[in-house]
């Protein structure tokens, strides 16, 4: 064993997933310890790794709101590494421990403030003179989107384009849990994502659309054709900033009828509300009520059958040929849960984050500062993408809008 020290902040559905992961490459990440603000979970998660893969792990408690109880976590273990997989609302205590401690840092998501549903890298970015001054380095969202999404863009300009004019990134989950209405990831940030207006970026500006307007019908390799709903998503405002030439960028979810009547429904009675509202005496915020009452996104692993398709459509041009490619990963869920006991959806995010780590602690992904996935080479991800269980293709296509039908 390596004389690593790797620390997992966030014992839900997805660092179950970098638990297992970083386990069964224990060669890269040595002593790992699981840490969360509810220890039971991180106790259960690592007896079931300590069953399935013989790999024992540490757990602590910790709250990661606060950057005292997460120093003096980081110094008990001597991380070398923090893999953030907790919530959006914790990425800046973690990052401020981090460059008080100096150790590297890597997460999933972006920092979203509890009280404003708004995600931006602002807060992030600007924190790269710290982690440059404090030689070390943070990865941003290294999930699946963000994270390979970045990455097929990368490979995408890499080694089929001079340039790229368009990028249409398409997530699919065709997965069933059987239930009328449950989130695949913490629903909170789930709803809180898809009730948001839409934006997409168009000749160097962003354009707002209202929630769910704009719906488009794509073909999905290996499962049909799904209604897909333009949303905002993280990645395009990295993306927008490294893909030199870009014309437009746009990101797609598919959602289901009775997904979206639900939501609907909720919103309309207030029930996605942020703001705490009296209820007879006490204070209580809507949305919170909500995730208490829908099933754990953990306990939805078992139940759910159907595949995941995320990958990015792009177009350009190579040698002064106009061309299109569309770069894909298919999941299945059940095999998910076969392996780590967890759905598609934390599986997808999980296997990438425990890649970007390990890139970055064998320094073939290293850089000092605060940086985006797609900044780096993008070769030795993809080689990892297909050893650690999210084996990828790339389709030539005839046109950008070879695979819609709704045109
Ligand atoms: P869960 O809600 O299932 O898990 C979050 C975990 O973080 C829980 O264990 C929770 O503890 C813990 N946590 C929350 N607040 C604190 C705190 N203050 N201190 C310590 N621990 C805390 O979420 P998921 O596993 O579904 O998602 C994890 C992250 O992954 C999120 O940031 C999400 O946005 C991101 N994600 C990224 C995707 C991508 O493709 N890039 C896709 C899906 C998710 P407790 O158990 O006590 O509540």
């Amino acid at each position: 064993m390596s004389n690593i020290n790797t620390l997992i902040i966030g014992a839900g559905g997805v660092g179950n997933v970098v638990a297992f992961k970083c386990a069964m490459n224990q060669e890269s990440f040595g002593n790992i310890t699981l840490a969360s603000r509810t220890k039971s979970k991180c106790d259960d998660i690592v007896a079931n790794i300590k069953d399935k893969v013989g790999v024992e792990i540490g757990t602590e408690q910790v709250d990661a709101d606060s950057v005292e109880e997460l120093v003096n976590l980081i110094k008990k273990v001597d991380a070398n590494i923090v893999i953030n997989v907790a919530l959006p609302y914790q990425d800046l205590t973690i990052m401020d421990a981090c460059t008080e401690c100096k150790v590297d840092y890597l997460d999933t998501a972006n920092y979203e403030h509890p009280d404003e549903a708004k995600f931006e890298y602002k807060e992030q970015w600007a924190r790269d003179k710290n982690f440059k001054d404090a030689n070390i380095m943070a990865l941003l969202g290294s999930g699946f989107d963000p994270g390979v999404t970045n990455v097929f863009c990368a490979y995408a300009q890499k080694h089929y384009f001079d340039e790229i004019e368009t990028i249409d990134i398409l997530d699919c989950n065709a997965g069933d849990h059987g239930y009328a209405f449950a989130t695949n990831f913490n629903p909170e940030i789930n709803l809180r994502e898809v009730s948001a207006n839409g934006r997409y970026w168009q000749d160097g500006k962003w354009i707002e659309t209202k929630p769910m307007e704009i719906k488009q019908i794509w073909d999905y390799p290996e499962i049909g054709e799904k209604d897909s709903y333009l949303l905002y998503h993280e990645e395009m405002e990295s993306l927008v900033k490294h893909i030199k030439g870009l014309k437009r960028i746009r990101f797609f979810m598919t959602f289901g009828e009775s997904y979206l009547t639900h939501m609907k429904c909720l919103e309309n009675v207030g029930m996605l509300g942020i703001e705490p509202v009296e209820h007879k005496g006490q204070k209580i915020v809507p949305m919170e009520f909500l995730k208490t009452l829908l099933p754990d996104p953990a306990s939805l692993g078992e139940r759910t059958k159907g595949k995941t398709n995320i990958g990015v459509v792009a177009t350009g041009y190579k040698d002064g040929v106009k061309k299109s490619i569309y770069i894909y990963q298919v999941s299945d869920h059940e095999e998910c849960y076969k392996e780590v006991l967890s759905q598609g959806v934390s599986y997808t995010t999980g296997v990438p984050a425990m890649i970007g780590a390990k890139l970055m602690l064998e320094k073939k992904w290293y850089k000092t500062g605060v940086h985006n996935m797609e900044e780096f080479d993008p070769d030795p991800f993809m080689e990892e993408l297909d050893r650690q269980g999210l084996p990828w293709k790339v389709m030539e296509l005839n046109s950008a809008d070879e695979l819609r039908r709704d045109k």
